[in-house]
């Protein structure tokens, strides 16, 4: 017998849009008056931003919807926790707004501003007032760039580097593109899950992109979904465009308690987008950021939810490697056994870490590295001090005689102490 098959078509997306940026909780309707009295005040230390496009993604009938929680702000934001250059990027700043930590590796920050801003942003300071770390004018970046042959990948980063014109694009791509040792420009960006108009309604843009991802040299787009609704019919189509422009996509994302830290959900996200040509690249641990405790997952939890999501789908979809973006590198989380953890530096700012691998006592209570307390038969990264917080020398006095040493009472609260 003959199958029967559907003739019902899906509805094509309106891809035509101009979104609406609201910088004011007050413009959200859909907020009841006596919360967004408590939000006024968070969204005072820690900037709020959203557009109307993301905001209908919000199911607001569910106070726990994961949308929701990404970019409206929560009251346990303001917990006394965390630090806010938790991975010391100051002690890798080389010019105003160029961050150099891996030799071939430069990032520029061309802008401090997104979408709509993550309340888990670990560069939330760069929305702050008083911060001047990102320049509009990247000229002292494009010199030091061109100066440095070891650099051949630039990472325009921020903020948003598609926030920007088109025309200032332009003229730092076109800069970049002029310097024969860079290979790879990447672009670090949320915008295909908060606007993915942004492309799709811009030509020159799509010109831009066709021009400079050339066959010999590539344009990244380091793209940053962190849940599988966020994988709209317009995001998707955004995403097409980019990749019929000639750009590489892959996504970054972090792992974010009552978002993506479930193995369905996580699981869901990496099958998608491997499916449309956007393979899963890196899995964050959240960097203990002021501000950003109500976001983070333990480290060992946070690897049982990636073991299990990357069953879930085929090898495309398990691609991504588990980090913490940590000042000394990037560790890859790799195994975790009933005693210990298993880490090796995937990426190292010191030549004498390059590779290393490590195994620590396990502790289901630690969210960063420096919490963790190395096993005897270890070897040793150069320049972190797993003392500070992990019961040894002097600060083990202070803490003991407050009784915080065991494992179980090392709160996120000692996060603050982090060099
Ligand atoms: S888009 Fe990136 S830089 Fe901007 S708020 Fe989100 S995480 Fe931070």
């Amino acid at each position: 017998m003959a199958r029967i098959v559907s003739t019902q078509v899906e509805p094509s997306p309106a891809l035509e849009r101009r979104v609406k940026y609201i910088r004011d909780v007050d413009r959200i309707p859909n907020i009841p008056d006596e919360e967004r009295e408590k939000l006024r005040k968070i969204a005072g230390k820690y900037a709020f931003r959203a557009n109307d496009y993301y905001l209908e993604l919000i199911d607001w009938s569910d106070p726990h919807d994961p949308i929701r929680r990404l970019i409206i702000p929560c009251v346990e934001e303001l917990s006394d926790w965390g630090r806010l250059d938790a991975s010391n990027e100051a002690a890798v700043t080389v010019e105003h707004g160029v961050q150099h930590k891996y030799p071939d590796t430069v990032l520029l920050l061309c802008t401090e501003v997104c979408g709509a801003y993550c309340r888990y942003c670990f560069r939330k300071r760069l929305f702050m007032n008083d911060n001047k770390e990102v320049t509009n004018d990247v000229s002292a970046g494009i010199k030091y760039v061109a100066e440095h042959p070891e650099v051949t990948n630039v990472l325009l980063t921020g903020g948003d580097p598609l926030i920007l014109s088109t025309r200032r694009l332009r003229i730092i791509i076109s800069q970049l593109r002029a310097i024969p040792h860079v290979r790879i420009i990447r672009i670090g960006s949320k915008i295909p899950a908060f606007n993915p108009f942004r492309i799709l309604n811009d030509c020159e843009l799509q010109d831009l992109l066709r021009t400079y991802s050339t066959p010999e040299k590539r344009i990244y787009l380091m793209a940053h979904f962190d849940h599988p609704r966020e994988l709209t019919a317009e995001a998707l189509a955004g995403l097409a465009k980019f990749i019929e422009c000639g750009v590489i996509c892959v996504n970054q994302c972090p792992l974010i308690k009552g978002v993506n830290d479930d193995p369905d959900v996580l699981g869901e996200l990496y099958r998608k987008l491997s499916w449309i040509g956007c393979t899963p690249y890196y899995l964050f641990q959240g960097r203990p950021t002021a501000g950003n405790e109500p976001f983070e997952v333990p480290l060992v939890r946070g690897w049982q939810v990636f073991e299990e999501a990357l069953t879930r789908g085929s090898g495309l979809a398990a691609r991504p490697r588990f980090v913490m973006s940590h000042e000394t590198g990037k560790v890859e989380i790799l195994s975790v056994d009933d005693r210990h953890i298993y880490m090796r530096y995937h990426r190292a700012k010191s030549p004498e870490n390059r590779g290393k691998f490590m195994i620590f006592h396990r502790d289901d209570n630690a969210y960063w590295f420096d919490q963790l307390k190395p096993a005897e038969c270890s070897h040793l990264p150069v320049g972190v001090d797993f003392r500070r917080l992990s019961g040894n020398g002097k600060r083990n006095g202070r803490l003991r005689r407050r009784g915080l040493t065991r494992a179980r009472d090392r709160r996120p609260a000692d996060l603050r102490d982090h060099p």
